[in-house]
């Protein structure tokens, strides 16, 4: 292996920076988990498995007993991003994170902070 490259620039400032440029670093393969899942996987199974205890996923409180969905709920926001929607609670417990962790699910069942939606 050779020296690594050293490019100099200048910024929009007018100071003169230099960077040794070198071929990329390898990371070290991913260790499969445990259980074998994806972190897609195991998300999904992580938050059937919470609903499936009666709890919701996004508050961590208990399923309301009368049949409403998180589609229908005023707390739910939808966003709309490169043509996909993601959709998210305002009272996530992760907040209203980029991550697919703090997503909901239209069709999930609603839990206790349930506030049925205003129409016009
Ligand atoms: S029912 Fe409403 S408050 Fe409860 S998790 Fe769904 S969107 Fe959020």
């Amino acid at each position: 292996m050779g020296r690594p490259e050293v490019r100099t620039y200048t910024t929009l400032g007018g100071e003169v920076r230099s960077v040794a440029v070198g071929p990329p670093k390898r990371r070290a393969p991913k260790k499969p988990r445990a259980d074998g899942l994806s972190a897609t996987q195991a998300l999904t199974k992580r938050n059937n498995d919470t609903l499936a205890a009666g709890r919701h996923p996004a508050t961590g409180l208990r399923l309301a007993p009368y049949g409403a969905t998180c589609g229908a709920c005023a707390h739910h926001q939808a966003y709309e991003y490169h043509s996909k929607t993601y959709h998210k609670c305002e009272l996530h417990r992760l907040g209203q994170s980029h991550s697919s962790a703090s997503d909901v699910r239209v069709g999930w069942p609603a839990c206790m902070a349930f506030k049925a939606e205003e129409r016009a």
